[in-house]
C-alpha cells in the first residue's frame, strides 16, 4: 500500500482520535507522553498519566518478537499485564515503534479481563444449574405425568381395575413369556354377573355401578397380588392366574369367588349378587384367541346350566 505522505498528519489524527485503537507515545526513558481516549479507557479511564512512568502505571514491557519495518524502524511486538487497583488483570497486546526521540505502541484493541471471564463464567454456571434444576423439575414432572396417562389408559374408569385394552396387552405378554418358559401355567377365569340388568333396571344405573364397584372389591380381595384382574366388558370381567398347573386348583379359585358374591351387601338392594364362571388353562401352542374363546363358551355353559355356576375345560 502506497500512502500519500502529504495525507499522514490527517491519518495520524484520524488514528489517534477517531477509531478505537489504543494509542500512547512516551520518551525515550519510557515515561507516558501522549494518549489517546481509546488508551484511557483500556486502563479504566484514570487520571492524568502524563510523565509517569509507563512500568509503574501499566506494567513491564515483553518484546514477543521482533521484525524489520524498513531499513531504519523495526517493529517489536510486545505484551504487557495491567492489574488495576481492584486487582482486577488485562493482558495487553501492541506493536511498539521506535524513532529518535521517541516510543509510540499501539495496542491492539481486544482485553482479556481475567476476573471479567472469570465473573461472566460464574453467571454462566449459575445460569446453567438454574436451567439444570429447573429442567430436571419439568422432567420429574414429564414423567409423572405420562405416568398418570399410562394408567388412565390402562384403567377402568368406574372400578378402578386394569381395563380390557391392558387386559389383552398382559395376557399376550404372559403367552410370549410361557413359550420361553413351558414349566409356567396360565389359568384365565372369564365372569359374567347374572341377570345384572335386574339391578339397573329395578334399582337404576347407580345402584348398578355400585354393585360393579362391589363385584369387583370382592374378586380383588379373593385374588393373589400378582393375579391380573381386569374388566373387559360392562358386567364382564377377567382373571388371569399365574401358577396353576391343575385344573382342579383353578376351579378351586373360581368356586371360592362365586361363593363369595354371596357376601355382597348393598343398601336397600334385596336381590343377591350372583355370577357364572368359565376357566381354563392355556395350552401351549395355542393363540390367546383360542384361549379366550375357550374360557368364553366355558362361562356360557355355566350361564346355559343356570347361571351361578363354575365351568372349567
Ligand atoms: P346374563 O345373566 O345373561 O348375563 O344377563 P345380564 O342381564 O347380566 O346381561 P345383559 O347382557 O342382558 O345385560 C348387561 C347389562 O349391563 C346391560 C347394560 O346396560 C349394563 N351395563 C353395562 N355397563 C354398565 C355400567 O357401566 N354400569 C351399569 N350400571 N350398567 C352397565
Ligand atoms: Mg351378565
Ligand atoms: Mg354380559
Amino acid at each position: 500500500m502506497n500512502l500519500n505522505l502529504n495525507n499522514n498528519e490527517i491519518l495520524l489524527e484520524y488514528l489517534i482520535n477517531k477509531t478505537n485503537m489504543p494509542f500512547i507515545t512516551l520518551t525515550k526513558e519510557l515515561k507516558i507522553n501522549e494518549y489517546n481516549n481509546a488508551f484511557k479507557e483500556l486502563l479504566g479511564s484514570p487520571n492524568n498519566l502524563s510523565n509517569k512512568l509507563f512500568e509503574e502505571i501499566v506494567g513491564r514491557i515483553n518484546i514477543t518478537s521482533e521484525k524489520m519495518f524498513d531499513e531504519n524502524h523495526s517493529i517489536k511486538e510486545i505484551n504487557c499485564i495491567y492489574r488495576s487497583k481492584s486487582n482486577s488483570t488485562t493482558h495487553l497486546q501492541g506493536s511498539l515503534i521506535e524513532n529518535e526521540d521517541e516510543v509510540i505502541i499501539i495496542f491492539r484493541n481486544f482485553l482479556i479481563d481475567e476476573s471479567k471471564i472469570i465473573r461472566e463464567m460464574s453467571k454462566m454456571n449459575s445460569e446453567m444449574s438454574t436451567l439444570a434444576r429447573e429442567l430436571t423439575k419439568k422432567n420429574n414432572q414429564l414423567k409423572n405425568a405420562n405416568e398418570k396417562i399410562t394408567k388412565l389408559i390402562n384403567t377402568d374408569f368406574l372400578t378402578g381395575i386394569a381395563n380390557r385394552k391392558y387386559f389383552f396387552e398382559r395376557l399376550k405378554e404372559m403367552i410370549s413369556f410361557k413359550k420361553r418358559d413351558p414349566s409356567m401355567s396360565i389359568g384365565v377365569i372369564f365372569t359374567d354377573i347374572d341377570f345384572f340388568k335386574k339391578f339397573n333396571d329395578l334399582y337404576g344405573h347407580d345402584i348398578g355401578d355400585v354393585v360393579l364397584i362391589k363385584f369387583t372389591e370382592m374378586l380383588g380381595q379373593n385374588i393373589r397380588q400378582e393375579d391380573l384382574l381386569a374388566r373387559i366388558g360392562g358386567e364382564e370381567f377377567c382373571i388371569v392366574v399365574q401358577c396353576t398347573p391343575k385344573e382342579n386348583y383353578l376351579f378351586d379359585i373360581s368356586e371360592k369367588l362365586r361363593k363369595s358374591c354371596g357376601n355382597i351387601a348393598i343398601e336397600g338392594v334385596d336381590i343377591k349378587v350372583t355370577a357364572s364362571f368359565g376357566a381354563t388353562l392355556y395350552r401351549d401352542g395355542e393363540d390367546i384367541d383360542t384361549l379366550m374363546k375357550r374360557a368364553d363358551s366355558n362361562m356360557y355353559m355355566a350361564k346355559k346350566n343356570g347361571r351361578n355356576q363354575v365351568v372349567v375345560i
